[in-house]
Formats: structure tokens, C-alpha cells, sequence
């Protein structure tokens, strides 16, 4: 079992805020931290030790990579599998490994795999890049129910590359536009609410939970989560039971978050796995005793897991530009408020609905702490100077 000290750099494939707060988190810890990124001024670049600004698909930047961490782990699962494959062969562990992202990585993959494990996911069809239905074995038999989604394949993320499709015709014509490209549909599930859980495994195989989020999208992007969420003790053993299942099944080390939908009968489907921290667990920074970031530094270095102790319950709110401009005002009522913990990503362009940042709010129970973030909330705008 190999562990790595503190001084070791960590290297982190991704320079978005999901790696500024993993940097945030190793640094206290003693951990030096490489990015790459393919733009100058990330989010993580500014606060890592190192950085390399270069494509994912540059393997020669891999190859520096590799050369300058001892560990590595990923802040944004749409890094090319082939560097990260490179990073391997140079006899740098990635945590979680190619293998995990390989899966993760495509809609299609990924729900084969969890049907294959016996996780229920909302039925699917695969779309061949010719426009037809494919007769992919692995499929569902079932035939789909409109309304659907129609979903690129791979690199998709806040809903970016989704389309609600009333019926057959409407997939012809998006898949003719987008030539060459996969697709996933899959049917609109009529959920009761959409929880997720984050977990991690450590080397040693041990796993550890986060209390379940209760969250809120709002145009396919996340908007707020609520902890606890508002589920029975037998659904939240459920989604226990679906999270370690597959972190097993993919003999999985670092952090991983399970999107699912609760039906209105009370079964649990999932809709994605992420195989790192998730905006979802952001809520652990200021509630919990160790929060996401640390326990991927914990698992990624080898370190033993902690459990999160919550410590509080609270509602997470994210921050998202919305175009008018790119001076956030009223953030000083925010830093005021007690129980109140602001977070902004250092991201200069406020573009529309680029998470910008978020807060969260601890309060005596998730009720009061969703109701307080939604005042606060009105206090921040966005403004040209
Ligand atoms: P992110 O990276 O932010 O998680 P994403 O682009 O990977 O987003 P999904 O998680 O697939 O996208 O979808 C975003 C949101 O759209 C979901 O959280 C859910 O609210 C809604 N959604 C997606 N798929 C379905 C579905 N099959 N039925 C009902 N709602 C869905
Ligand atoms: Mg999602």
C-alpha cells in the first residue's frame, strides 16, 4: 500500500475551482500541488504551487506532468483517458485510475456498467452517430416513453449538451446537426427529488459516506443543496448501499459522488456517477469535520479516511454569473451574517450561468438554512464595475 508524505506534490489534472479547493484542502496538510490546465489563470493555477498551462490532449505537457508530482488525481473527469494513460506508464498512480474514467466518462458506458451491477438507472437507447436507434445489445430492450433526453454522450456537464425530445422526429434533426457525434436518450424521469451521495475508498479498501444532499437544479445546473435531505433512514441506507457498490466494483480509490433520482414510489435510480468531489459536497467545507477536499487528499495519498461528522445542518447555494457583468456587489452582508462562509473560484469572466462561487449557510435545521440562503441570495448582483 503505497502512501505519500506530506511534501509530496500532488498532482491535479483540471484547473477549476473543484481543484482551487482540493489545493485549498492540501496545503494545510503539508502537500505541495501541480495543475494543468489549458487556461493561464485557473481557478486551482492560482493558488498551486506549479502549474502547467497546456491542453489535456498534450502528451508531452503529460509527460512534464508526470515528471513533477508524485501522486495524481483529476478535478475534472473530461481529461484525455490516452495522457492520462501516459501518466500511468511513467509509474504516476492516478487516483481514481484510467480504467474508472475510461467508464466514467461516456453516458453509455457508464449505464451499462451500473445495469450491469444491478443499479437501476432510467431506461436508455443508444443513438448511432447515423441518427438510428443502434442495436447495441447492451441497451435496454425496453422501448422509451417520451418525454426523453437526448444527451451527448461524453463530454457533457451542467447540462450542457442536453435536448427534452417530444418524440422521434425531434432526435433525427439534432442528430443530423450534430454529425458524428453519440448520442444517449433516455426518459424523463417523474422524480420525487433528485438526492446525491459523496463517498470515498481509500487504499486499504476502507469506505466512508457523506450524508445525503438534497438538491435543487435549476436549467440543468445545480442551484441549491440541502443536508440533510429530507428522506427516510431506509432510502438513505439505499443510497449508502449504491455508492459502495460500485466504488467495489471499480476497486475505486479517491472521491466519487452518485447522482440519483427518488422516485415518486420510493425506489432510487442513478442518474451519474462523478468520479471525483462534487458541487453537491461543497456543503462538507463548513459542516463537516473533514470535508470532501481533505478526504480526497486522505485517499489519493494514501492517508486513512476520516468519518465527515456533520456537524451542523445547512443549505449550499452556488453563485452563478449571469452576463451583466463581472464585479460581484453584496458579498459584504454575506461575510457578516454568522454561520454564513462565502467561497468565490477567482474566475474573472462572469459569463451566464458560469458557477462563479457559492455559500452555505448552517442553520438549526436544512429548512432554516435554505430559507436564509434564499435572502441572502437576493443581496448579490452582478455589475459592470
Ligand atoms: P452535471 O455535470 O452538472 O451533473 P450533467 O450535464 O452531467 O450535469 P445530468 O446530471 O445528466 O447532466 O443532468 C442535469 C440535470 O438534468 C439533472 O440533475 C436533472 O435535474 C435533469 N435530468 C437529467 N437527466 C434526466 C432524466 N433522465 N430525467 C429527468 N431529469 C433529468
Ligand atoms: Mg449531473
Amino acid at each position: 500500500m503505497k502512501s505519500f508524505l506530506p511534501g509530496s506534490t500532488i498532482g491535479i489534472l483540471g484547473g477549476g475551482q473543484l481543484g482551487r479547493m482540493l489545493a485549498q484542502a492540501a496545503k494545510p496538510m503539508g502537500y505541495k500541488v501541480l495543475t494543468l490546465d489549458p487556461s493561464e489563470n485557473s481557478p486551482c493555477g492560482q493558488v498551486a504551487d506549479l502549474q502547467i498551462v497546456a491542453k489535456f490532449s498534450d502528451l508531452i505537457a503529460a509527460k512534464e506532468f508526470s515528471q513533477k508530482c508524485e501522486v495524481a488525481t483529476i478535478e475534472f473527469e473530461n481529461v484525455d483517458a490516452k495522457a492520462v494513460e501516459l501518466i500511468e506508464k511513467q509509474g504516476i498512480l492516478v487516483r481514481p485510475s484510467s480504467k474508472v474514467l475510461h467508464v466514467t466518462q461516456n453516458r453509455l458506458r457508464q449505464k451499462e456498467f451500473l445495469r450491469g451491477i444491478g443499479i437501476g438507472t432510467a431506461n436508455f437507447r443508444k443513438i448511432g452517430k447515423e441518427g438510428r436507434r443502434s442495436n447495441s445489445k447492451d441497451a435496454t430492450k425496453i422501448e422509451l416513453q417520451f418525454p426523453a433526453i437526448l444527451k451527448t454522450a461524453s463530454l457533457g456537464y451542467d447540462g450542457k449538451g442536453q435536448w427534452i425530445i417530444a418524440n422521434g422526429k425531434e432526435v433525427q434533426k439534432i442528430v443530423l446537426k450534430n454529425q458524428g457525434v453519440e448520442f444517449i436518450l433516455e426518459e424523463k424521469v417523474d422524480f420525487q427529488k433528485e438526492i446525491s451521495i459523496v463517498g470515498a475508498r481509500g487504499v486499504d479498501g476502507k469506505i466512508v459516506v457523506y450524508p445525503v444532499s438534497e438538491n435543487v437544479h435549476k436549467n440543468g445546473i445545480l442551484d441549491t443543496t440541502i443536508v440533510p435531505a429530507g428522506i427516510s433512514r431506509k432510502i438513505e441506507i439505499e443510497a449508502q448501499k449504491i455508492i459502495k457498490k460500485i466504488a467495489v466494483k471499480f476497486d475505486y480509490v479517491g472521491v466519487l459522488c452518485v447522482e440519483m433520482f427518488l422516485l415518486q414510489n420510493g425506489k432510487l435510480l442513478v442518474n451519474e456517477i462523478a468520479p471525483r468531489t462534487h458541487n453537491s459536497g461543497h456543503y462538507s467545507i463548513d459542516a463537516c469535520k473533514v470535508s470532501q477536499f481533505e478526504q480526497q487528499v486522505r485517499a489519493v495519498c494514501g492517508i486513512k479516511l476520516e468519518k465527515p461528522q456533520l456537524q451542523s445542518a445547512c443549505c449550499m447555494a452556488n453563485i452563478l454569473g449571469d452576463g451583466s457583468g463581472n464585479v460581484l456587489k453584496g458579498t459584504e452582508k454575506l461575510l457578516l451574517e454568522k454561520n454564513v462562509y462565502l467561497h468565490l473560484y477567482g474566475k474573472t469572466d462572469a459569463k451566464k450561468n458560469r458557477k462563479m462561487g457559492h455559500f452555505t449557510v448552517l442553520a438549526k435545521t436544512p429548512k432554516l438554512a435554505f430559507e436564509k440562503a434564499q435572502k441572502l441570495r437576493k443581496y448579490l448582483k452582478w455589475a459592470k464595475k
